[in-house]
């Protein structure tokens, strides 16, 4: 993989050193001499499109006394420079120290060219460079300046609620097409006014090439209207709107990157209807509060949780909560953490701005796992049943994306879901992963929760959060985002990969989308492609040992895995590749698919298997049946009726959580195992503690065995050990159990560096129990950063494995 700047190439093990600011120049210019007139040319990638980075680089060279130009071109900028030596080197160091908010340079890589005597600096347009500019920045949350001008009356943008500029505002949700510039973007109906027009023209204005920029006069503009679509006469429909909210209504409210249906946070009565209106139970509700201080008093941040409330993407922070008596029990039943969020928008902080509303429930507005609602007739067709009002805007949402979700897990940040804020920017890749070249391909992701990725070169890029593809309605959204990111990036994919279950409805469109164009398919083990993901974020080629923890994916045998150890590389002949040297034993898993949504009858497949007589009147009582229900499953596992058998550890996590905590029906994937991480909360950590064991079994693969670790666990049961210490003691015996497995596979295969991946990493206290045991025996541990460890970030690791495939031919 090489880097282009003009006719010079750079490796990108030097882009990697760039990263760091360290500026790379070649021989030609430090060769001239040092007191004469100079001309450089630098090339600039990242972020650095539509994020006011021409303007700041504008200034920068007028401070410096510089001439040139600047202009966006295929990747990022170029950038020409002439002036005295020091004075270009002392431009070139602050555009990295000073680079605007919203700006990632990745690399920039520069060279001499002959001096022209230019003697102004200019911005050169887009169109006038001869290629087209590519990039669509994300969604950026409101600055401190814009903010500061939405609260004072004396500004002309007061309580103006669609007010933004170059350092934030909306971007990929409101571009249709590229080149990212407003007539492109669902602005182009809004003329600007005189005044919006000379702020968008004037360089040094912070509002120069703002595509969104508006103001009351000339811009989008917002009315309630009821259930039934009808207007409310309302004089400001954002004070209304609080009025209902508080009165316990439910407010569809147009936001960014779609609908959010609101209610106050702190009214029972409000948020139990919601839940009662949206069919759902049980799944904790994500909550906006106005800043920081109203996050700490109702939970407990660490300073991370802070950072990562507070970046410009504003995700939903998973936090533990605090007994504040503020926000109402029905919000996040049964479990301690909540989902807490700032406001982006300008319209969420006036609804905060006169400290009347102290928490909202702000979930997105569809149905279950339907996409989120972005049109307004869309809105009120679908939501009409659910709330009461819909504040409503004419700024139309062309991208539909969700809230991004992360957790601070083991004190680094976590992206659980990568939606809004976060795309549509390329996944930051190691950039010393010379084998990472990947040719045009489209990986499609996996079933449930579902991220698409397209790649190129050293780039993946990763669709928005498109939810379970289990309908058309999803699938749409499917082929709406495919088409447009496809647009974006101009990526014609050579080859598509796709996840090996047969059944997957993604598995079918990667089949017929890859008939169509005459182009390869490539089918990557599920588990593999966790795995792979981590490696390639943090540039490892492997071999490593993966411990990818999961729920469920489809194994080369045909049956589930999901507790697996995997050796894996990403070079050499085998590159591309894994070894399944450990898995968790086989258990059965009666009622198949049945089994997920109703642990009970893991508990019963996983005791049956563990040798105990789940006929008895006790042992069918610990998983919550009878012993004639009892019967029947025993029946379906003898006869083999419906019962596949699964490795997966998140299906054990839901077997001891039914039986520990009686939880035998989940209201949504992973409640048993979150409950369960929940009651281990103030137990030790520590690694010496007791734990429930898991055995090494010597075949071919390795089979880690849960017989002992049953026995033991239903002992303390019976001897009455609290809940709380049985749940921390099975938290520490799987985290030894494959601790072990690790340290085994190391003895076989000297390999020392593991990756950790797989949903269950989503679980605190195991990840960090895995890493410190991990460590102690001596391991490299690696962990995912900016790629979802569960299946939002399987068609990242497809992609991975793919490209590694095709460059082995
Ligand atoms: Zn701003
Ligand atoms: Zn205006
Ligand atoms: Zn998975």
């Amino acid at each position: 993989m090489e880097l282009f700047a003009g006719n010079h190439r750079v490796s990108t093990i030097y882009a990697g050193i760039l990263r760091e600011g360290i500026q790379l120049t070649d021989d030609f210019s430090s060769a001239q001499e040092p007191n004469k007139v100079q001309r450089r040319q630098a090339r600039v990638r990242g972020v650095v499109q539509g994020v006011g980075f021409r303007p700041f680089v504008y200034r920068l060279a007028q401070e410096e006394g510089l001439a040139g130009f600047i202009g966006n071109d295929t990747d990022g900028v170029t950038i020409e420079v002439e002036g005295g030596p020091d004075r270009i080197d002392a431009f070139l160091g602050r555009l990295q120290s000073e680079a605007p908010t919203l700006a990632r340079i990745d690399s920039v890589v520069t060279c001499g060219i002959p001096a022209i005597q230019e003697k102004k600096f200019r911005i050169v347009a887009s169109e006038a460079h001869g290629e087209v500019a590519t990039g669509i920045p994300a969604d950026a949350a409101t600055c401190a300046d814009c903010l500061r001008e939405l609260l004072d009356p004396k500004d002309r943008r007061y309580r103006y609620p669609f007010l933004n500029c170059t350092n934030c505002g909306p971007r990929f949700t409101i571009t249709r097409r590229i080149p990212y510039d407003r007539p492109q973007t669902s602005m182009a109906k809004f003329r600007m006014c005189a005044a919006c027009q000379a702020e968008y023209d004037d360089p040094a204005n912070r509002r120069f090439h703002a595509q969104p920029n508006a103001c009351g006069e000339c811009g989008p503009h917002l009315w309630l209207v009821d259930a039934a679509g009808a207007p409310v006469e309302a004089a400001d429909p954002v004070a209304d709107t609080i009025e209902r909210l508080l009165a316990g209504q439910i407010v569809a409210i147009k936001g960014i990157g779609g609908f959010h249906l609101a209610c106050d946070a702190t009214n029972e009565a409000a948020v139990m209807r919601l839940r009662e209106r949206k069919h759902r139970y049980g799944k904790p509700l994500a909550i906006m509060v106005r800043d920081l201080e109203a996050a700490q008093a109702i939970a407990e941040l660490t300073p991370e949780d802070e950072a990562a409330l507070m970046t410009f993407a504003r995700p939903i922070v998973l936090v533990r909560g605090r007994d504040s008596g503020v926000v109402a029990p029905s919000v996040a039943p049964g479990v301690p953490w909540l989902g807490i969020f700032l406001p982006y928008a300008p319209l969420q902080h006036l609804l905060f701005a006169d400290a009347r509303v102290h928490a909202l429930v702000m979930t997105s507005a569809n149905l279950s796992e339907e996409p989120i609602a972005i049109d307004n007739d869309e809105a009120l067709a679908r939501l009409g049943n659910i709330a009461d009002a819909f504040l409503m805007h004419d700024r139309e949402i062309l991208q539909r994306c969700d809230d991004s979700v992360v957790a601070v897990v083991d004190g680094a940040r976590q992206l659980l879901r990568r939606a809004r804020g976060f795309v549509p920017l390329s996944v930051p890749l190691a950039p010393n992963l010379p084998e990472f070249d990947a040719p045009p391909l489209l990986a499609v992701g996996g079933h449930l929760k579902n991220v698409f990725a397209l790649a190129r070169g050293s780039n993946v890029y990763q669709s928005q959060h498109l939810g379970d593809l289990e309908n058309l309605t999803g699938l749409n959204f499917f082929r709406e985002s495919l088409d447009h990111l496809m647009r974006t990036f101009e990526i014609s994919p050579l080859a598509v990969a796709h996840d090996m279950h047969p059944g997957y409805l993604s598995t079918s469109l990667a089949r017929d989308w890859a008939a169509e164009r005459d182009i390869p398919l490539i089918a990557v083990q599920h588990h593999h492609a966790h795995i792979a993901g981590c490696m390639a974020e943090h540039a490892l080629q492997g071999p490593v040992i993966g411990l990818a923890l999961d729920g469920t994916g489809y194994g080369t045998d045909g049956r589930i895995w999901g507790g697996e150890v995997l050796i894996t590389r990403l070079d050499g002949p085998e590159s591309g590749s894994f070894n399944r040297f450990a898995h968790l034993e086989y258990v059965p898993m009666p009622g198949g698919e049945k089994a997920i949504h109703e642990p009970w009858r893991m508990a019963l497949g996983a005791l049956y298997d563990a040798g105990f007589d789940i006929e008895s009147e006790q042992v069918s009582a610990m998983a919550g049946v009878s012993p004639r229900e009892a019967h029947l499953v025993r029946q379906m596992i003898d006869r083999g009726i419906n019962t596949p058998l699964t490795s997966s550890l998140g299906r054990l996590f839901d077997a001891v959580a039914a039986v520990v905590l009686g939880r035998g029906v989940v209201d949504y994937e992973a409640q048993a195992a979150i409950e369960l991480e929940g009651t281990a909360i103030g137990q030790s950590e520590r690694l010496d503690r007791e734990y429930y064991v898991l055995q090494l079994f010597d075949s071919n693969p390795v089979t880690i065995k849960t017989e002992s670790l049953w026995h033991e666990l239903v002992e303390d049961l019976r001897h009455g050990v609290s809940k709380p210490i049985i749940a921390a003691r099975f938290h520490l015996g799987v985290a030894k159990g494959f601790i072990w497995a690790a340290t085994n596979a190391r003895e076989h295969t000297g390999i020392n560096q593991v990756a950790l991946s797989g949903g269950c990493m989503h679980n605190r206290r195991l990840a960090r129990l895995l890493r410190a045991g991990l460590e102690e025996e001596g391991f490299k541990v690696y962990q995912h950063r900016d790629v979802s460890p569960g299946d939002g970030g399987l068609s990242f690791g497809q992609a991975v494995v793919a490209a590694a495939i095709l460059n082995r031919r």
